[in-house]
């Protein structure tokens, strides 16, 4: 054993601290897509168009027509830890945003070069800004006191480019190689807030490309949709769940914060051999949840083929009290309480509902 001496601890300097934070949040592109699309969801948009060169890396473009963002709130915007969503930690309990931590824009524009152009409903004019290690740049992506963003021409709403991702990480722009992937994962979570959020159009195009990776319209239907993103084949053979009132809901909402469910799950005409992984949306929040999924793999395997497996869509609704979102840097898990019995109470349903399907069709093939 070589001897050691103790060396000096000192502080790293902010823009180490950031550029380090930034790479646990955003861990790929599909992580910036992400973030970026939930501000606008968040921001009220009721379309939102998706633009991606070179798997996101070389290019992120997302144009919203939701809010915008006051001029005097720019200077603010990629700062760490500013936000307009909460003031105080208690309102992660009643928390209806999707956004909270004032993390997501910052981290970006520390490891890409991002610029806005935004316009509020009340502003006769656009602005545009650039950004880099989270404050206002030139155009030219330098730092400069006093940079001010400027006017010009622009709809209501927020555009956001975001250029060069990882550019000044190159150990993931080494890991994470593969542009085909990057944009395969960007396409997949578009996809499922597509299919999640009814109230906004989302379209999603690569550069330079006429045709539609994702298109969906404000107002279509939740099986239009899934048709849109995940095709006919799956939505021709959906069973619809839902946890209604004259289930024993009432007990679940008091007892275990089980506030509502409802999905759909595809019948045993469909095998999912893509494997196609599970929807989940707990309070609106794109979620793996493992568990669950396991227990829904079990509660199929009555109802289908060996090794077959179905496509799953849920949106489940829990008493936001009992629900930790902050427990992942990219909220990709959350946790909740009674986790079992919730879990049970889905499994049900779906069993339920499998059966009921199965039954009828045994009673058409009888007659
Ligand atoms: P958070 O969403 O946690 O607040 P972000 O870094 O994602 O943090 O965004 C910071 C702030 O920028 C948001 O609180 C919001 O006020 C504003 N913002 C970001 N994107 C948009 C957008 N598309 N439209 C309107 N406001 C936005
Ligand atoms: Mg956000």
């Amino acid at each position: 054993m070589t001897e050691q001496s103790p060396r000096p601890i000192k502080r790293l300097e902010t823009s180490v601290v950031n550029r380090i934070a930034a790479g646990e949040i955003i861990v790929q592109p599909a992580n910036a897509l992400k973030e970026m699309l939930e501000n606008s969801i968040d921001a009220g948009s009721s379309h939102i168009d998706v633009l991606i060169k070179e798997g996101g890396f070389k290019l992120l473009q997302i144009s919203d027509n939701g809010c915008g963002i006051d001029k005097e709130d720019l200077p603010l915007l990629c700062e760490r830890f500013a936000t307009s969503k909460i003031t105080s930690f208690e309102d992660l309990n009643r928390i209806s945003t999707y956004g909270f931590r004032g993390e997501a824009l910052a981290s970006i524009s520390h490891i890409s070069r991002v610029s806005v152009v935004t316009k509020t409903k009340k502003a006769p004019l656009a602005y545009r800004a650039y950004y880099t290690n989270g404050n206002l740049t030139t155009s030219t992506f330098q730092q400069a006191d006093n940079v001010d963003p400027k006017p010009t021409a622009g709809k209501n709403g927020t555009q956001i480019l975001v250029e060069d991702l990882f550019y000044n990480v190159p150990a993931r722009l080494k890991t994470l190689r593969s542009k085909g992937e990057e944009l395969s994962k960007i396409v997949d979570v578009v996809g499922r807030y597509a299919v999640h959020v009814g109230g906004v159009g989302i379209n999603c195009k690569r550069f330079g490309e006429p045709f539609n990776l994702v298109s969906t319209r404000i107002g279509m239907s939740l099986e239009d949709r899934i048709r849109a993103v995940f095709g006919n084949d799956i939505a021709n053979e959906l069973i619809k769940l839902e946890l209604t009132n004259n289930d024993n809901r009432n007990e679940l909402k008091s007892k275990y914060g089980l506030f509502g469910v409802t999905g759909v799950i595809t019948n045993s005409n469909f095998n999912n051999k893509k494997r196609i992984q599970p929807v989940f949306f707990i309070n609106n929040r794109l979620v793996s949840c493992e568990p669950l999924k396991r227990a829904i793999q079990s509660v199929v395997n009555i109802f289908l083929p060996k090794h077959a497996m179905p496509f799953t869509y849920l949106s489940i609704e829990l008493d936001p009290q009992n629900l930790d979102v902050n427990i992942h840097p990219t909220k990709r898990e959350v946790r909740f309480l009674h986790e079992e019995e919730i879990i049970d109470a889905i499994s049900e349903l779906i069993h339920t509902a499998m059966s009921s399907v199965d039954k009828s069709r045994k009673f058409k093939t009888q007659r």
